[in-house]
């Protein structure tokens, strides 16, 4: 069984000490393919030296709502030259997090709108980070065509989000929240989302899922989400994970060897 981590961070710095270590040993667990995601402009670089580094791997750049302190038209012009890498496959993540940022809504939403912009200008989808945000986020995918749609990461368990997104044409990625105890709601939308539409990511190194909920998360534990998936739709993680992958590679426009 091979499996998709499509969200990951291994450009943060709690994988300093043994970054090349952890990345080998997902490989050498099935995990074939990764997608690193950048989040300002150092972490942008970084995911994609990583990727250059290791076939497997993939990169997006982009500066996310809770980095705005990157955010002007110098970085912009950054970021979309380092977007047109080879391996870059996504402008991301980028959005809206009213959770971390209620006191600069406007300037998140011009920072969400432009680099929508950069997407469409390289026809690349998107990585949306929406916390928090929904009826601004689906408002301004709305009424900014994104031509090569995207995904919402670690998707926050609400069912107008869910719907509306899907209806835009987005893909739903899931992540250790719908294996929390005190997920309420994970079933009920799971459920909702076509098999087609659905992506698995870890969101490393954060968001380990049950059963090993607090630790340094890495993509090996992208299982647990897939068995999540597959126990919710009466199904086994073979299928679910064979899914998300083709899935991913769909979204990312990566072409299977
Ligand atoms: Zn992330």
């Amino acid at each position: 069984m091979e499996l998709f981590d499509s969200h990951a961070h291994y450009n943060d710095e709690k994988f300093d000490d043994d970054r090349d270590k952890v990345i080998k040993n997902i490989y050498a667990q099935g995990i074939t393919r990764v997608v690193c995601a950048g989040y300002n402009l150092k972490s942008s670089r970084e995911a994609i030296n990583i990727a250059n580094r290791y076939d497997f791997i993939y990169s997006t750049c982009g500066i996310s709502p809770n980095d705005l302190n990157d955010y002007n038209i110098e970085n912009l012009d950054i970021i979309a030259k380092l977007a047109k890498t080879k391996k870059n496959i996504a402008i991301g993540e980028i959005g809206l997090d009213y959770y971390w940022g209620k006191e600069n809504k406007e300037l998140q939403k011009q920072a969400f709108i432009r680099q929508i912009e950069i997407a469409n200008t390289l026809e690349l989808p998107i990585v949306i980070h929406s916390r928090d945000a929904i009826e601004d986020t689906i408002s301004i995918l709305k009424q900014h065509t994104v031509n090569k749609k995207g995904v919402f990461h670690c998707t926050q368990l609400n069912k107008y989000l869910v719907q509306e997104g899907l209806k835009l044409g987005f893909y739903i990625s899931f992540a250790g929240p719908i294996t929390f105890k005190n997920s309420k709601n994970a079933k009920e939308i799971v459920s909702i989302v076509p098999d087609d539409r659905i992506l698995i990511e870890t969101d490393s190194p954060y968001l380990a899922p049950e059963p090993v909920r607090g630790t340094r998360n890495s993509s090996i534990n992208v299982k647990y989400i897939a068995q999540k998936i597959a126990d919710i739709k009466n199904t086994n993680i073979e299928y679910i994970s064979k899914k998300a992958y083709q899935n991913a590679n769909e979204i990312f426009q990566i072409k299977d060897i």
